[in-house]
This record gives structure tokens, sequence and C-alpha cells, in this order.
């Protein structure tokens, strides 16, 4: 059966290694690294990184195109994918993992002072406040939002989440819409921002968040560079609104030399790390979809096109 699959790869990443895992996942299967060198015969399965402009809607007879990013902005801009062409984003536990670790890792440093100790070198015993006493906020309830969520609350973080339906994370409370932004953020002393990009979620973290949030708090953005207002963001780390900020995505990456947010002392700026797409667990995921599609199974994780993600 899987004599006949067709698979290009549309990224501009390794797409040999990638090729290579989709022939021993699919045995059989033809799978193409050059969408350029296409021929008319159709190709049903598009795997996307961040290809050129115009190079998936180039691909001949395309039913289903599977993202290798969880965010999928990209993919939705006019002309990327054509009208009713199926996208699938990718939902992978192990990327999961990987963007818990990194939100874990930024909250807990900044909550114990250990930037300050760091720049210190000496003895100078700072406040130290237990994580009951914290609020935490993370935006964005999906598949990374609700597991970071779900550890700060385990941990022992006043934990909540918003989300655009109020969706339920065990031990966190939940806001829903645009009505619970405020409510959601009001009083928090760390953000988490785990959204996916949209026109509704653009800029959301901006000076009305950072004013709404308790004085001396933290903000971490691993969703995309578009979500954070720069500016408003280096002006209250400035007036002591803010107290700290680790961030790793940004409107240019790799984000200028000579970008503010890099010389801030109270930024942490990491490249694009938080969640890397891990291409074994990326390509069985895939592959499976792609079985699915084939045996006319429901498929998960489609993208909702008029939501935007
Ligand atoms: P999901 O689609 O699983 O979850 C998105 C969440 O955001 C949902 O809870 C959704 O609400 C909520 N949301 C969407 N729009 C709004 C809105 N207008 N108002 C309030 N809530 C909203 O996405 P993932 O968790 O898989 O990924 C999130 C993003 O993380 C990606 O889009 C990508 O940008 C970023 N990312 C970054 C990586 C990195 O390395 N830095 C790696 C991977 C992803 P609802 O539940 O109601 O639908």
């Amino acid at each position: 059966m899987t004599e006949e699959i067709r698979i290009c790869i549309a990224s501009r990443g390794k797409p040999e290694e990638l090729a290579e895992s989709f022939r021993s996942e699919l045995p059989g299967a033809q799978v193409f690294t050059d969408p350029a060198a296409l021929d008319e015969t159709p190709v049903p399965y598009v795997v996307a990184g961040k290809p050129a402009p115009g190079v998936i809607a180039s691909v001949p007879g395309a039913e289903l195109i599977l993202s290798l990013n969880a965010g999928v902005e990209h993919l939705l801009a006019p002309g990327e994918v054509p009208e009713g062409v199926d996208i699938v984003r990718l939902v992978d536990p192990a990327m999961t993992e990987g963007m818990s670790d990194w939100c874990l890792a930024v909250v807990l440093s900044w909550h114990r002072n250990l930037p300050l100790y760091r720049a210190d070198k000496g003895w100078n015993r700072r406040t130290e406040i237990l994580s009951r006493n914290r609020v935490v906020t993370v935006l964005g309830a999906g598949a990374l939002g609700s597991r970071v969520a779900r550890l700060l609350a385990q941990i022992g973080f006043q934990t909540r989440v918003w989300s655009r339906t109020g969706r339920a994370v065990e031990g966190a409370e939940a806001f829903a819409g645009p009505d619970g932004l405020d409510a959601a953020t009001r009083g928090a002393d760390a953000v988490v921002n785990l959204l996916p990009l949209t026109d509704e979620t653009r800029d959301v973290l901006d000076a009305a968040l950072f004013a709404r949030m308790a004085p001396g708090g933290f903000v971490a953005s691993a969703g995309r560079g578009e979500h954070l207002v720069d500016a408003d963001l280096l002006a209250a780390l400035d007036s002591g609104q803010l107290s700290g900020a680790a961030l790793d995505v940004f409107r240019t990456e790799p984000l200028p030399e000579d970008d503010p947010l890099r010389a801030h002392p109270n930024v942490l700026v990491t490249p694009h790390v938080a969640a890397p797409t891990q291409a074994g667990s990326a390509v069985r995921i895939m592959a499976d979809t792609i079985r699915r599609h084939r045996a006319g199974a429901p498929i998960p994780d489609l993208v909702d096109r008029r939501r935007g993600y």
C-alpha cells in the first residue's frame, strides 16, 4: 500500500535527512527534496518547514500539508497554501517537554533571584518568596501552555491560564477571551506567553498588560516575536514595573547585534531554542498522519484557518 505514497519536503533545513527518515518510516514511499524539480505527477503530501514564499503552492496535487512547526502563521499567509488544502500542525510530546523545560527554567531562575546572585557574586541576601505566594499566568492553554501551566501549579505557584475558550487545566484558574485577559494578568507576578501568532494575539504583550501585573514582575515569551511590543517591554523594565524578561522569539531572527533587547541587563535572550522540532519523533508523527489520511481516518491537529491556528 505504501508504494504509491509521494511526499515532498519543502524545507530549507536538512531535507535529505528528513527524507531518509520518511523512507524508513514508510518503506516504498517516494520522497522528493527539491520542489522545483517535480514534474506534473501529483504529490499529495508536503512536509513544510519554512520554505521560500510560494514553494508550497507550486507542488502539484498537494492534499495535506504537514507542518514541521507548531506555529503555522507563515503557512496561512496569502499565496502559501491553496484554499481547500488541509494543514496539520506539529503536536509532539517531545516538543512539549522541551518547551516545559525552558519555561520552568526561566520562571524558577527569576523566582529565586538566580540572575541577581550570578551578577552579585557576593553575599547579598535577597528576599526569597515561596512559590505559593507568587501568581503566574500562562497565555495559551494548548499543547504547550496546558502542560506548562499544570507543572507550574504542581510546583505550587498560584497559576492562571488564559485561552480563547477558557480551556481547563488541572490546578490552574482558567480565563477566557478578550474580557478574561484583564483578570488573568491583573496582579500577576509572572506572565508566560505560549500563544500562536494571529491577528488577535499580535502585540498582546504591551504596556497595558505590563502595567496590570504586580510591580517587579517577570515576562517570558516563547510564542512569537510579534506578540511583544519591544519598546513597551524595555520601558517597563527601565521603570522597574518589570524586573526581568526571558525571550526566545523576536520580530527579527536572528536578533540583530545592536538590538536594545540584547544589551538590556535584565533580559535573557535565547536564540529560538525553547522547543526545537525533534526530527525523529516529528517524522514518526507525520508518517502516522499520512497512514491515517490514506486510511480515511480522522486527522488530528488540523489547522482551523478561520481561527488562525
Ligand atoms: P495550540 O494551538 O495547541 O494552543 C494555542 C492556545 O492559544 C490555545 O489554548 C488557544 O485557545 C489559545 N489562543 C489562541 N488564540 C487566542 C486568543 N485570541 N485569545 C486567547 N487565547 C488564544 O498551540 P501550541 O501550544 O502547540 O503552540 C503555541 C505556540 O507556541 C505556537 O503557535 C508557536 O508560535 C509557539 N512555539 C514556539 C516554539 C519555540 O521554540 N519558541 C516551539 C513551538 C511552538 P483555545 O484552547 O481556546 O483554542
